[in-house]
């Protein structure tokens, strides 16, 4: 019952953290990265109510999606989106974190299913400089923001980051202090931008401090990850 104590800690912390930093109840959403768990290791936390799961590799989360095949489950795509995936990943998944090329934009745009609403997509953004390959720069933003305009089977919801882990907690703020500003400017004119996809277990405090929405935690919930070797998708 590991999983579901962790889970059971890991709401308590939200909570705390949501006080503290003058958040309103519930306004953090936890999302399981469940990425290299076995089937057995997700009904657990789903029969302890978690719904929503982030996965990273297409091929192991369709599977998954289908094995479990429960309807009320939220999946959300948080790996890199490659070009051949985005058929697959625009009809199995609820939510995309990670869009950074207009290109995907478009192709998930094409290739969602008229019978499912539109794909909530996040625009995930390089605050940490050229140490990550992933995410458009923030001066990107605006622009790449209006070009998905016309993608009327998208849902812009708001921005994601993964910065390069610090240990420090005040710099670890400081960097998703950056996302935050940038999201509020945006939504000044785009009201309906409402999610900042921010923190892990390394930084989850932090993410709530700044303003979080969404926190995508794996290794606090499940445990550490083995370093098997996966494809990603
Ligand atoms: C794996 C992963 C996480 C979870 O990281 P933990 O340190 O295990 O909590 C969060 N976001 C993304 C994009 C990931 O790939």
């Amino acid at each position: 019952m590991k999983i579901a104590d962790n889970l059971a800690q890991l709401r308590h912390e939200i909570s705390v953290a949501e006080k503290q930093f003058q958040r309103s109840a519930a306004s953090v959403c936890l999302l399981a990265v469940s990425k290299t768990r076995s089937i057995h290791e997700i009904m657990i936390a789903i029969n302890a109510g978690q719904y929503h799961f982030g996965e990273n590799y297409c091929q192991e989360a369709i599977s998954k999606i289908e094995t479990i095949a429960h309807p009320d489950l939220i999946w959300h795509f948080i790996g890199p989106v490659q070009s051949n995936k985005t058929r697959q990943i625009a009809r199995h998944f609820d939510w995309v974190h990670t869009v950074d090329r207009i290109k995907i934009a478009h192709r998930l745009d094409v290739m969602r299913p008229e019978n499912r609403p539109p794909l909530n997509i996040c625009i995930q953004v390089n605050i940490s400089g050229e140490k990550s390959k992933s995410g458009i720069a923030l001066d990107e933003v605006d622009d790449f923001i209006n070009a998905l305009e016309s993608c009327k089977r998208l849902k812009v919801r708001g921005l994601m980051s993964l910065p390069a882990p610090v240990r420090d907690f005040d710099l670890q703020r400081k960097a998703f202090s950056v996302l935050k500003q940038k999201l509020q400017a945006l939504a000044l004119i785009r009201p309906w931008l409402d999610t900042l996809s921010i923190g892990t277990t390394q930084d989850m405090v932090a993410a709530i401090a700044e303003g979080a929405t969404i926190v995508r935690i794996g290794t606090a919930l499940f445990g550490p990850r083995n370093a098997t070797k996966q494809t990603i998708c």
